[in-house]
């Protein structure tokens, strides 16, 4: 296929996948993969589970700018059509606390590289993941924030201020080099192949561990009383989210994530059914994050997305993958 390109006579998409060795780049490369399209993929890691689809997978560290034009650039001298930036030093609320200056210092060198690299070299699309983490807390039982409501800004954590400063940047260079920018804010996602321990796990992950390592009639700790309200989105439904934006005409910030809101409490409850097991919660104190969210979804919606998994259909995916995880790894027998 690169053999193709050099010759000249590529007629197919092309698309780069920055943090294709990650948890939803590793999948977006597959369905892109199905819809067509010669990929290639970059990180600093290979994905951890299982082969990329990727024709063409490169090790990359992005943050370095000459590497930004190394992953944008084919080998014919063109660049790709698309570029979807995934790349983060990401994890989750734990690592978010704790690695603050990691945060802030690589995901945003690796942005603001990959914007101008794309932009200046003359991309045409341009896809940016950015987190609903770039919203203040809200009450429970407050009505639905829409995308505006990101401002008068008042994030959480440093993580929420790098992607709302990374949107503007990926914004900027749009207007002024005529690139399309997508930009999508993702809520919680969780399914088969994410990081599921190792400090770097979110909740429905560590959840999934933690009821797969205890007996029946157990115990699970869990970070603060859990009522704290979150929604979780199932990988495929993100996925499908990340192409329909990608390819519309839906200009400025866009939620993706599932309407479904649940406590931290309830998402236990449904993987110990999903899991079979009786498991009470001890509660300890550590980095909970906000108390609440709602998001409107309506941009998304009117694109024609929802959610096809709602949290149980997911939990059936996810739990028996991170239980063979957990017998891989000794955890149980
Ligand atoms: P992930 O950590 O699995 O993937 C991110 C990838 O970026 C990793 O493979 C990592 O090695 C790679 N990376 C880090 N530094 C790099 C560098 N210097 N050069 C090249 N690659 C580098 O995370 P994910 O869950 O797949 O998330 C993908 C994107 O979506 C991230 O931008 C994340 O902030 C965003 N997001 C994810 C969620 C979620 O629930 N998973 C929620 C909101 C936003």
């Amino acid at each position: 296929m690169i053999h193709t390109i050099e010759k000249g006579r590529f007629h197919m998409k092309t698309a780069l996948v920055c943090g294709a060795g990650g948890f939803i780049g590793h999948h977006l490369v597959r369905r892109l993969k199905k819809d067509g399209y010669w990929v290639r993929g970059v990180d600093i890691k290979r994905p951890e589970f299982s082969k990329t689809a990727a024709d063409d997978f490169r090790l990359l560290d992005l943050r370095e700018p000459r590497n930004c034009t190394k992953a944008v650039t084919l080998a014919n001298g063109q660049v790709v059509d698309e570029v979807y930036q995934l790349a983060a030093d990401m994890g989750g609320m734990g690592f978010i606390h704790s690695a603050e200056c990691e945060i802030m210092h690589n995901s945003v060198l690796i942005n603001v590289h990959m914007t101008h690299a794309a932009a200046t070299l003359g991309v045409k699309r341009y896809f940016f993941s950015s987190s609903v983490c770039v919203y203040r807390d809200m009450a429970p039982g407050e009505p639905p924030l829409d995308e505006a409501g990101a401002y008068p800004a008042q994030p959480d954590n440093e993580y929420g201020w790098e992607k709302l400063y990374s949107e503007r940047v990926a914004m900027a260079y749009g207007r002024r080099y005529g690139m399309a920018v997508r930009i999508a804010r993702f809520e919680n996602c969780y399914g088969p192949e994410g990081t599921w321990r190792g400090g770097r796990e979110k909740a429905p992950a560590a959840i999934c561990r933690k009821v797969a390592c205890a007996p029946d009639g157990g115990e699970i700790e869990i970070w603060g009383d859990g009522t704290a309200v979150r929604s979780y989105t199932y990988i495929d439904d993100m996925i499908e989210g990340i192409v329909m934006l990608m390819h519309s005409d839906l200009e400025g910030p866009v939620n993706i994530g599932s309407s479904q809101y649940v406590t931290v409490r309830e998402l236990v409850e449904t993987v110990a059914s999903v899991a079979g097991k009786r498991i009470s919660i001890r509660s300890t104190p550590g980095p909970v994050g906000v108390r609440s969210r709602n998001f409107s979804h309506a941009r998304i919606e009117s694109l024609g997305w929802r959610a096809e998994y709602d949290l149980r259909r997911g939990i059936e995916q996810t739990y028996p993958w991170v239980l063979e995880q957990c017998r891989k790894a000794g955890l149980i027998p």
